[in-house]
């Protein structure tokens, strides 16, 4: 590549909380690309960003997603039903088709919440859903993007690649700017410990110059993160396992993983806003709930 794409962060601004959320718009030699869309409640945000870096939403012909969770993929049907071409793991395509099952799983962690934290999911045209496989590259506006699969977050997950840099979605964690403080995002039910360590064993050797998680923003030091996000994952796995072992109730656990959070945040030197954001980026119940579902499933082996 001669020139280096212009790369934009878009702060989705979240349930009104900046810097928690992200997408990102890249100017391609042949026109503006998206990665990730953001949930259908922040795309009057998302449409507003792009329009104030000069672009038109209809301009936007390519939209790649890094895997279908709702902060990521939720306004991936909106894009399709303007007519732009919608990029996904080859396992998520038919839930951007027809949300109806993801929005169930989704209802299940969510509970009531659902609307105020995500808005509409509209259906893709199912033309306008590509299906992504494990190192495609995806000639777009110009651009080669390349996608790694990336498990252990999800199954149906991409890391994108351009030159030596890579689009992380949630495969690097999650790490808010400003602070040196990894977060691990475990959802249930496709959290899998061996294998997202693995996957950073993968993006390792990448020895990628910088990456961009879509919580939130550029990291530099991009071997030191996911080293550290490699300790971290075990880590909280055996953290809640132990607290299983012990027979503590889910609620028991959920509160004593709050405290650890909170304890090292606080050595991490995070202030109470920054610890807000985090929660919001990444439930903590929420992890608690797909890391147990994880070693459930392992002793029904
Ligand atoms: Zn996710």
């Amino acid at each position: 590549m001669i020139n280096k794409p212009e790369i934009h962060v878009l702060d989705l601004n979240f349930q009104g909380m900046p810097e928690v959320t992200a997408a990102y718009l890249i100017v391609g030699p042949e026109g503006p690309i998206l990665i990730e869309t953001g949930p259908g409640s922040t795309l009057n945000t998302l449409l507003e960003r792009i329009r104030e870096h000069g672009f038109q939403p209809e301009q936007i012909k390519h939209v790649l997603v890094t895997h279908i969770h709702l902060d990521h993929a939720g306004a991936a049907g909106w894009w399709a039903q303007q007519g732009a071409q919608i990029y996904v793991h080859s396992f998520g395509a038919k839930h951007l088709i027809d949300p109806e099952k993801l929005l169930a799983s989704a209802g299940r962690i969510y509970g009531d919440k659902m609307e105020s934290l995500w808005g509409e999911m509209l259906p893709a045209p199912a033309d306008k859903v590509t299906e992504v496989f494990d190192n495609d590259v995806l000639e777009v506006a110009g651009l080669n993007v390349k996608a790694l699969e990336t498990p252990g977050h999800a199954r149906h997950h991409h890391v994108f690649v351009l030159g030596n840099v890579a689009f992380a979605g949630d495969a690097a964690a999650a790490q808010l700017p400003g602070w040196d403080f990894p977060d691990v995002p475990a959802p249930p039910p496709e959290f899998e410990l061996e294998v997202w360590e693995a996957t950073l064993d993968r993006l390792l050797a990448q020895k990628f110059e910088r990456i961009y998680p879509t919580h939130f923003g550029p990291v530099d030091d991009v071997q030191g993160h996911l080293q550290a996000v490699k300790k971290l994952v075990r880590e909280t796995a055996v953290f809640i396992k132990s607290k299983m072992d012990a027979g503590l109730s889910r609620d028991e656990i959920v509160v004593a993983y709050e405290n650890w959070f909170a304890k090292r945040a606080r050595a991490a030197g995070l202030t109470d806003a920054a610890i807000n954001q985090y929660a919001t980026a990444n439930p903590l119940y929420m992890s608690v709930d797909g890391i147990m579902r994880y070693w459930q499933k392992r002793e029904q082996v």
